[in-house]
């Protein structure tokens, strides 16, 4: 652990901006498409499925289809009601694999828990080929294997603000905590790449605190408010919150003590406007790549 005044001498942690970020992404994918298109391409097409009336989920999925609008991706929406069941649910998506004008599927996640729905089944019926999310068995396993694949959301959207703000991450230590597929795992794998050396972190991780202080680089990935103390961020180092959790006044924060770790940090996203806007301008960035094969 360190004293205060290694926070107290050091400049405050400066913003891993993912709102500026996304919206230069989306500008630089409206220009590509058009471009494209003006060249004789196929219009790029995202299909979205929804399960059932989870409002958060609603409103994530409007989020994309505008997204799509905005850019110029052609929408195809798919509404299926809770009690539809897993075998309509198939049904679609093996219309959707056929379809020459779909080139990424979407379910939005998560599936109904009264009826029969498998989620596992459900990913795994979407053409690895036309998987915009990433999340197919096979293509999870490609990513495993270093290979080229459509990388989940979150997590490409994690590297290119990294990226972005020239992070380097060749030999650094990367402490990633939360396992989850769609997450956890990928981040791991993705600053495994980058050549960090990582450490993974879950619900049985003894000694959090001081793993979490050894990190160069934190990325937080739990679903926990403020489970992260700024405390144990090790001054200097870059701190991914990827926590959304919502307070009981109708406001978000992340896992992370935001303004205390921010004031150890070197670089720090904010909660909201770090990683949550980079999710969805990766999802079309997917989309454009599949559709046409880049
Ligand atoms: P999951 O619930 O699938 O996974 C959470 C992980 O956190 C698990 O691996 C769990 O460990 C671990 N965990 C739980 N409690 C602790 C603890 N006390 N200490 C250490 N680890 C713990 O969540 P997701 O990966 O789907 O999402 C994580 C967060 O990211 C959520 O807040 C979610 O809303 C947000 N999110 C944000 C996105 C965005 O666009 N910004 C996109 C996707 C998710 P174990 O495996 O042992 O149970």
């Amino acid at each position: 652990m360190t004293s205060q005044t290694d926070s107290a001498s050091r400049a405050p942690a400066r913003i891993l901006d993912g709102k500026a970020a996304s919206a230069a992404l989306l500008e630089n994918l409206r220009a590509e498409v058009s471009a494209g298109i003006g060249a004789g391409r196929a219009r790029p097409g995202l299909a979205t499925v929804i399960v059932g009336e989870d409002p958060a989920s609603q409103i994530y999925v409007r989020n994309k289809r505008r997204a799509c609008e905005k850019v110029g991706l052609a929408n195809h929406h798919h509404e299926l009601p809770e009690a539809a069941g897993q075998a309509r649910l198939l049904a679609l998506l093996g219309e959707l694999n056929t379809d020459p004008a779909v080139h990424g599927i979407l379910v939005q996640l998560p599936l109904p828990r009264g009826a029969d729905y498998d989620e596992h089944a459900v990913l795994a019926a979407i053409a690895p080929e036309k998987d915009a999310d990433g999340f197919h068995p096979l293509n999870q396993g490609a990513l495993l294997q270093g290979r080229p694949a459509p990388v989940p959301c979150t997590p490409r959207g994690v590297m290119h603000l990294l990226a972005g703000a020239g992070i380097e991450l060749a030999g650094k230590h990367a402490v990633v905590v939360g396992r989850s597929n769609i997450v956890g795992k990928p981040v791991a794998l993705l600053l495994l790449r980058e050549h960090a050396t990582v450490t993974i972190c879950h619900s049985r991780t003894r000694n959090l605190a001081e793993v979490v202080g050894s990190a160069d680089v934190l990325v937080a990935a739990v679903g926990a408010p403020r489970l992260v103390k700024g405390a144990w961020v090790k001054p200097g180092a870059v701190v991914v919150d990827v926590g959304v959790n919502r307070l009981t006044d109708g406001s978000l924060c992340g896992d992370v003590e935001f303004d205390a770790a921010a004031a150890r940090a070197s670089w720090i996203t904010p909660v909201p406007g770090g990683v949550g806007p980079m999710t969805i301008a990766m999802l079309l960035r997917n989309t454009v790549d599949l559709a046409w094969q880049l």
